[in-house]
């Protein structure tokens, strides 16, 4: 990769997220050969450095989305009214195991570029519809055309973990493709059904011998519960690294489990919210001392964005602490959950669970330069900015992503994508939609994207309307 020029950051309310959560007021941010060189006040920077006016604006490190299906990203929106019964039809029996190579690859493209102008310099792309090695190729391809940073989690829910993952296959991938190539990090994806015969061993020995984490959907109500976890830990995989997606519907002893064996929970809330695997952890999770980071799930659902992220698990997590409290006919006086923690959760807790926290998830000297500037002079939510944390989480949102700089190269300027030919994405994306609808009929994907209407309950009203002003009531 050559050598990006310098970059400075001028004037700008800084959120560092070091260890002390550092804010600086007018400061600047100085990138030099890809990592942060200087923080501070009124810095000296190369004669040859790119200065960005950040006066009026937020800088903070690239946010970090811990579990996305980028392939999805190739039928954005199509689910926007679907519960998770809904999204395994379409994935078992209907547009998800039609997909291609060249559509995993489109779905990632425009996902991955998708994430890299929200602000999101690391995804992992969670990418579990990987049904033959040339599905992982294009994948990769795909990230690999994107100047932002990615971790493939691997993954292919047509065939069992222990199948796939013992693939001559899936070994030659590996040695092509990831030992040694661009990517961030190389996970194993895989969910634990709870058999007692603990097929998924297999799997969890691989990723062993590989020497990688695994991240799996933990606690999702039907799916996936305590026995999955209850075998993991008496298997010994349950190891620091693994990243627990979800677990929202697990016990006491599962979240003990989790915190005492050093792995993390990758809380998406939109998704926990609307699809139905339980309630967003964040409330309970920290009475066991779990780690958080956050992630965006889907976008065939719901929005690609961390900002999103944030505001509903912030929501989410008071609703609960409010609902909880009424229940005993009490009253909640001060949140647990702070929007510094979200913040936090949104950069530094995903760097954490990532393994990556030396090198990411915070603006210090020495980190790599994964910068993003919220600055929008045109909008009126952008001023005051008084409280900064909550400026992120409650006011800010991906159109007011000014500048990202990714390893000290700046990847959007001025709020436009640099580099990236988003005319080629949509194009990929419009073929796969296009063969997708063939394929199924038009009829059976007019009903994928709507799901039955259950019967309302209407209550009778005992009142009546009665205008009395109009005197017609006489
Ligand atoms: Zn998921």
């Amino acid at each position: 990769m050559s050598v990006a020029r310098p970059v400075i950051f001028r004037n700008g309310l800084v959120l560092t997220m070091d260890d002390t959560h550092t804010v600086l007021t007018g400061a600047d941010v100085l990138a030099v050969d890809g990592r942060i060189a200087a923080i501070g006040h009124h810095l000296t920077a190369p004669d040859d450095a790119e200065e960005i006016d950040a006066s009026g604006g937020i800088v903070m490190p690239g946010m970090i989305d811990t579990h996305r299906h980028l392939w999805q990203t190739a039928m954005r929106g199509y689910g926007a009214d679907w519960t998770l019964t809904q999204y395994f039809v379409w994935y078992y029996l209907e547009s998800g195991r039609h997909f291609r190579p060249e559509d995993i690859h489109a779905g990632n493209l425009l996902g991955a570029v998708e994430a890299l102008d929200a602000g999101v310099t690391t995804t992992v792309d969670w990418s579990h519809g990987l049904q033959t090695p040339q599905h992982a190729d294009a994948a990769v391809d795909a990230l690999e055309a994107v100047p932002g940073r990615f971790v493939l989690a691997y993954g292919n829910i047509q065939q069992g973990p222990w199948e796939w993952s013992a693939s001559d296959g899936f070994r030659d991938f590996h040695r092509r493709r990831i030992d040694g190539g661009r990517l961030e990090g190389f996970q194993l994806a895989f969910d634990v059904t709870g058999d007692p015969a603990f097929p998924e061993k297999a799997a969890f020995e691989v990723a062993r011998e590989l020497g990688v984490p695994v991240t799996t959907h933990a606690g999702v109500w039907g799916a996936t519960n305590d026995d999955g976890i209850r075998l993991m830990y008496e298997n010994g995989f349950m190891t620091p690294g693994t990243v627990y997606v979800h677990a929202a519907t697990l016990s006491a002893d599962s979240y003990h489990r989790i915190a005492a064996t050093g792995g993390s929970v990758s809380v998406s809330t939109e998704s926990e919210q609307s699809a139905g695997q339980g309630y967003p952890p964040t409330w309970a999770l920290r009475r066991y001392g779990v780690p958080v980071s956050l992630s965006m799930d889907s976008s065939v659902w719901w929005s690609g964005d961390l900002f999103t992220a944030m505001r509903t698990t912030l929501s989410a997590d008071r609703s609960r602490e409010h609902l909880e409290a009424h229940a005993k006919q009490e009253t909640v006086t001060h949140h647990h959950l702070r929007a510094e923690q979200v913040v936090d959760w949104a950069t530094r807790g995903g760097a954490k669970a990532l393994g990556l926290d030396s090198r990411l998830g915070a603006l210090t000297v020495g980190r790599q330069a994964d910068i993003v500037l919220i600055k929008n002079d045109a909008s009126p939510a952008m001023f005051p900015i008084l409280h900064p944390y909550g400026h992120v989480a409650f006011q800010a949102q991906r159109g007011d992503v000014h500048t990202v700089v990714v390893g000290g190269t700046v990847v959007k300027r001025d709020g436009r994508l640099v580099g990236v030919d988003l005319a080629a994405a949509r194009a990929g994306v419009d073929s796969t939609v296009s063969y997708l609808r063939e394929t199924l009929g038009e009829e059976a994907w007019l009903r994928g994207q709507n799901p039955d209407l259950p019967q309302a309950e209407l209550f009778d009203n005992p009142y009546q309307y009665t205008d009395y002003g109009s005197g017609s009531h006489e």
